[in-house]
């Protein structure tokens, strides 16, 4: 299923309950979702996740197997959504303590994804780990671990963006 058929579920206004109909507001624009009754517009906007590509005092880098879909059993490295009016760069530190134990701090970034007709935006950071426990931290995943570039799985990543900051990140001059 696309982030389309998603988007779709939509039917009901988020300010008065009217029915939500598809319309071309704009020539040229996508059609929206605009409120029988009221009026409203209900743009879908893009949803924006990072990711942060660690690096531990071994040189290992941190990834995480998914215990969630979509990506089941599939390789990522920490992430998740931004919640509104949080920073980035908050969001991408916390992301790394809630799903593998380890305090980061960051070290530029890395590259930023976005792929036609899907909903999120990937904005990617390197970081290194200076404190705290590699672990399996919540229930979003199954085991975290680290590999070299050598062993990284890059069959059984989880997403296109995974792949993609991963040899992004490779191909980063060292300092
Ligand atoms: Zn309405």
């Amino acid at each position: 299923m696309t982030d389309h058929a998603a988007d779709r579920a939509f039917r009901f206004c988020p300010q008065c309950a009217g029915s939500l109909t598809s319309q071309q507001i704009k020539a040229g624009d996508p059609s929206r979702l605009v409120c029988d009754r009221c009026g409203f517009v209900f743009y879908l906007d893009p949803k924006v996740a990072v990711g942060t590509i660690i690096r531990m005092d071994d040189d290992g880098i941190v990834l995480c197997r998914r215990a969630i879909n979509p990506g089941y059993g599939r390789w990522v490295f920490p992430g998740g959504y931004v919640d509104r009016g949080e920073m980035l760069e908050e969001a991408a530190i916390r992301e790394a303590r809630e799903e593998c134990g380890l305090e980061v701090v960051l070290e530029g970034l890395v590259s930023l994804h976005s792929y036609r007709g899907r909903t999120p935006i990937v904005i990617v950071f390197a970081a290194r780990a200076v404190g705290g426990e590699l672990k399996v931290a919540d229930e979003e995943s199954l085991e975290v671990r680290t590999f070299t570039a050598e062993t990284i799985p890059w069959g059984d990543l989880a997403f296109d963006s995974t792949d993609e900051a991963l040899k992004a990140y490779l191909q980063r001059p060292r300092g």
